[in-house]
């Protein structure tokens, strides 16, 4: 029995006759942040649908906690704690921020949803000065923290951010790594598929890189920066 948090094994999945993950074996530590990095088209997003049951897994398993959650409905998964913040932000335009993030909250009750906003608003004070607005009409970066904040009131045990820093200026990545380093050491674990390679590998505690569906190195930042060959081939430094 591992003590992963999160536990995949030979992981497959795709769209329907297109295989895009030929077998993925990862594990995630609690409170471990770990960097996946891959070219374009490697199958990042894909995997991390798969893993977060937003898409199928055609065969293999995602253990969580302990558990095996395979086969188990997106609602479930969210309701353990395995929550993912997809990439282009996705917030529902037409909503305003607070009905926003109150569905981020859906598996929890009525009184823990209050507190987590809360919290989300000592994180997020931008956020608490605009509740009623209607989120399509925030800023580029506002709604990036607005898909972090409703991710964050799901409790994650694991959170997933999928390319967060896309389209965000350079002072605002700062922050987002920032609030990065401050959820870690708040024990949080964190999957992180980023173009920031620099940066994430920087924050990470781990990096793997996938290549063609399937990963190709697990190690250390300072270790595949050692490696000519995967800086070259999966950097472009
Ligand atoms: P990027 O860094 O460009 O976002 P990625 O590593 O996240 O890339 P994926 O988005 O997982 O890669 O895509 C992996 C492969 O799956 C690509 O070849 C892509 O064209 C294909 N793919 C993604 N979504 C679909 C879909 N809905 N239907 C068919 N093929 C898809």
């Amino acid at each position: 029995m591992s003590d992963a948090l999160l536990s995949v094994r030979g992981l497959r999945s795709g769209y329907g006759p297109v295989e895009v993950l030929r077998g993925i074996d990862l594990d995630i530590a609690p409170g471990e942040i770990v960097a996946l990095l891959g070219s374009n088209g490697a199958g990042k997003t894909t995997f991390n649908q798969t893993v977060s049951a937003l898409l199928p897994a055609r065969a293999g398993s995602i253990c969580f906690d302990g558990r095996d959650i395979t086969r188990a409905h997106y609602r479930e998964v969210v309701a353990r704690g395995l929550i993912h913040v997809p990439e282009g932000r996705r917030i529902f335009p037409n909503l305003s921020v607070l009905e926003n993030l109150v569905l981020g909250a859906f598996a929890r009750g009525r009184a823990q949803r209050a507190v987590n906003l809360e919290r989300v608003f000592d994180i997020f004070p931008r956020l608490r000065e605009r509740t009623a607005q209607v989120a399509g009409t925030l800023s580029g970066g506002e709604q990036q923290m607005l898909a972090i904040g409703r991710g964050l009131m799901g409790e994650p045990r694991l959170l997933i951010l999928d390319e967060p820093s896309l389209g965000l200026s350079p002072r605002l990545v700062e922050e987002l790594f920032g609030l990065i380093a401050r959820l870690h050491a708040q024990g949080l674990a964190i999957l992180l598929v980023e173009q920031n390679v620099a940066q994430s590998l920087e924050i990470a505690q781990r990096a793997c890189v996938m290549e063609n569906g399937a990963i190709r190195f697990s190690g250390t930042g300072a270790e595949l920066l050692a490696s000519d060959r995967l800086r070259q081939a999966y950097l472009g430094v």
